[in-house]
């Protein structure tokens, strides 16, 4: 296929409904040679410095990075990934007799690809402001994604969470099961367009070793990242205090209680046993060169209303 805004040359998968020129981001229905109409652009809210200083700030609070890491930092690559989204209407509706009980309407974007470069968190609320009609003028150089999904069936899958919700809502409402009171579920919802948004890519360099992050470059948000990681004072400490304490409540309770040292004994035991996990978490994150962040996507609490 021949881009019809830069000329450039690009293979298209057989399955893919809309190709995106590689180079420039343009799109086009494969079928009609159309260009698509409802095509937009999350903005670029983040430009690479700060979204590199984002991911430094997240990085050095992590265990174990080195002190010095914002000294001997060098950055290797930076590159701008635009991945595909499908927008949807959401508009779905728990119906008795006629007559409306709940209904959930809200518009949504979600990944349009099985498998993409940046790894996007499992649950990963997209906003669905700030996007803008894609022209390829206005766009940063990146790297641009066809969409693999098919948008019907991606929309199957994405609204069953909705209908839950609104079954349930009307479960509230009638005092009884939905299903045993004949409710009805209807559905609204519609593809309204595809989008393609920013994630940075980031590699640097600390000593010897190399590293890859990525930030959302519409929000600023710090997926991923790997960081070095040196065997420092605080978790050797940390990890003494926790086997001492561990083992003495274990072996000191029973002692005191029932002057037992067969108890306490056992105690001991017990308290090594109640430590071994966190032990092996904290080891495992006190050694080796190479640690890893991922963004914990309910304890940062990226909710639906603020986006
Ligand atoms: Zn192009």
């Amino acid at each position: 296929m021949r881009c019809s805004y830069c000329g450039a040359e690009f293979e298209v998968p057989e399955n893919v409904v809309i190709a995106v020129c590689p180079y420039c981001g343009t799109s086009v229905i494969t079928v009609t040679g159309e260009k698509v109409k409802e095509h937009y652009v999350f903005r670029l809210n983040y430009d690479f410095n700060i979204a590199f200083k984002k991911l430094l700030s997240v990085i050095s609070k992590e265990i174990g990075v080195p002190r010095d890491l914002t000294q001997k930092i060098s950055i290797k690559e930076r590159r701008l990934h635009y991945i595909p989204l499908y927008i949807y209407r959401i508009e779905v509706y728990a119906v008795l007799n006629g007559k409306k009980i709940s209904e959930e309407v809200k518009d949504i974007a979600t990944l349009a690809v099985e498998k993409t470069p940046v790894p996007v968190p499992l649950g990963y609320k997209f906003p669905v402001r700030g996007k803008e009609y894609f022209n390829p003028e206005i766009v940063k150089k990146g790297v641009y994604y066809s969409p693999t999904l098919n948008p019907e069936k991606v929309l199957e899958k994405v609204e069953e969470e909705y209908k839950g919700k609104v079954l349930k809502e009307a479960e509230l409402e009638l005092g009884s099961s939905p299903l045993e009171t004949g409710v009805k579920i209807v559905s609204k919802s519609r593809y309204l367009g595809f989008a393609i948004y920013p994630f940075w890519e980031i590699v640097y360099t600390y000593e010897k070793g190399e590293y890859r992050g990525f930030v959302d470059g519409a929000d600023g948000i710090v997926i991923y990242s790997e960081y070095p990681k040196k065997f420092g004072k605080r978790p050797a400490i940390l990890l003494t205090t926790l086997l001492t304490t561990s083992t003495l409540i274990g072996f000191i309770t029973p002692l005191a209680i029932y002057r037992n040292l067969q108890a306490a004994v056992y105690g001991l035991i017990g308290g090594l046993l109640v430590s071994t996990p966190s032990l092996v978490k904290l080891l495992s994150k006190s050694f080796g060169s190479k640690g890893e962040y991922f963004l914990e996507v309910e304890k940062i609490g990226i909710s639906e209303e603020i986006r």
